[in-house]
C-alpha cells in the first residue's frame, strides 16, 4: 500500500506561547530538493506570493510618495498667498 506523503511544514497559531506549532495536517501534492509540501506551502508558491505582496507594497508605498511631494509642491506654490488670491487663480 501507497503510503501518503504529508506536508513538511509546521505551521504555528496565533496564540501567544505556540512555539512548537504543529505540523501541517494537508496532503503532499510537491517534492522540491526531496522534502514535501502542500500545495499552500510550495516554496515556490510562497515565493511568488511574497513577491506579488511586495510589488503591491511597493506600489502603495510610491503612490503615497506621489501624492506628498504633490502636496508640498502645492503647499510652496501657495504659500503666501491668502484665500481670496488663490480662488481669483482658480477661476481664469
Ligand atoms: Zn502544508
Amino acid at each position: 500500500m501507497k503510503t501518503e506523503n504529508r506536508c513538511s511544514v509546521r505551521v504555528y497559531s496565533s496564540r501567544r506561547f505556540d512555539f512548537r506549532g504543529r505540523p501541517c495536517s494537508k496532503k503532499a501534492t510537491i517534492q522540491r530538493e526531496g522534502i514535501w509540501y502542500c500545495s499552500i506551502h510550495d516554496p515556490i508558491t510562497v515565493e511568488e506570493k511574497r513577491r506579488h505582496r511586495n510589488e503591491q507594497w511597493d506600489k502603495e508605498y510610491q503612490e503615497k510618495l506621489r501624492i506628498r511631494k504633490r502636496e508640498q509642491l502645492e503647499h510652496a506654490y501657495c504659500e503666501g498667498l491668502t484665500d481670496e488670491e488663490l480662488i481669483k487663480g482658480r477661476a481664469k
